[in-house]
């Protein structure tokens, strides 16, 4: 066993019925690839290596590393933080055009994780990962809520998402200081929503979220250049949270002189 460190987010699974509950969620075959962020002390990676014969997992903290190439020689172990993952390059290593992603994953970096995988999107199949409750509430959450925002309008253009169970504290050790859900996220081959520029869409759904209780005539003026034509009337008056993710979409679109 190892000491945890709470600054990398060490809360390690305890409970066999939760461990194999989180595997069986992964929807992929024995030669599909399967790959795990933060393996720890191998909660989940036993199993998976088990299963999944094209199979690795990354994980940050050498003590973990070394005890996981001591116990499962047959897992393959990348000492390396998650978010300096160049995911086009583990596919390519591992040889496979799609990758399934599993983890109960560092809660500290929960967002910057799963934004890594939106920009990897055609590279993943499914992820299966466990997050703070709140946070998979964000994910799911529907215009003119409080929890809808960025991540639910990024998340939901990308990939359907659902939270498949919540998780109980006491099945951690230590117990985190928050609840925990089981999410799963599926990206389909081609992305469902896609606006003609991705990276603006990106900034437009930051900056009308980043001053949320403004309408959007003013809290987007700032990106508003003159060479856009004006917000639409029905718009301009509306707060970030009244629009769907399509309707982003469409006014990244409108705003380029992209619309139909
Ligand atoms: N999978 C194990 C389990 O369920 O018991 C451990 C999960 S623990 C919540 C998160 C794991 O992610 C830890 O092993 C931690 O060391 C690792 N980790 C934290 N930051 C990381 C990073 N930036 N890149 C890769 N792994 C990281």
């Amino acid at each position: 066993m190892l000491t945890p460190i709470k600054r990398l987010g060490q809360n390690f699974l305890q409970d066999p019925n939760t461990i194999r509950r989180i595997v069986d969620a992964l929807d992929a075959g024995p030669e599909d690839a399967v790959v795990e962020i933060g393996p720890g002390t191998g909660a989940l990676t036993g199993l998976l290596s088990n299963k999944y014969s094209r199979f690795a997992a990354i994980e940050i903290d050498d003590r973990a590393a070394d005890l996981l190439e001591r116990d499962l020689p047959e897992a393959r172990i990348i000492r390396q933080d998650i978010l300096q993952t160049d995911w086009s390059s583990l596919a390519g290593e591992i040889g496979a055009d799609r990758l399934h992603v599993i983890g109960n994953l560092p809660y500290y970096i929960t967002s910057q994780i799963l934004f890594s995988l939106l920009d990897a999107a055609p590279l993943i199949e499914e992820a299966v990962i466990m997050m703070q409750y709140e946070v998979a509430e964000r994910l799911v959450a529907q215009p003119r809520t409080k929890s809808y925002g960025i991540l639910s309008v990024a998340l939901q253009l990308a990939c359907d998402v659902r939270i498949l169970f919540p998780v109980s504290r006491n099945v951690f050790y230590p117990k985190p200081d928050v609840r925990s859900a089981m999410v799963h996220l599926r990206f389909p081959q081609e992305p469902p929503h896609s606006a003609g520029d991705p990276a603006f869409l990106r900034t437009l759904i930051r900056t009308a979220f980043n001053q949320r209780r403004k309408t959007l005539r003013n809290s987007l003026s700032r990106i508003l250049t003159e060479n856009m034509p004006p917000l639409p009337e029905d718009l301009s008056g509306a707060r970030a949270e009244e629009l769907t993710p399509d309707d982003f979409v469409r006014l990244a679109d409108y705003l380029l002189g992209r619309s139909a």
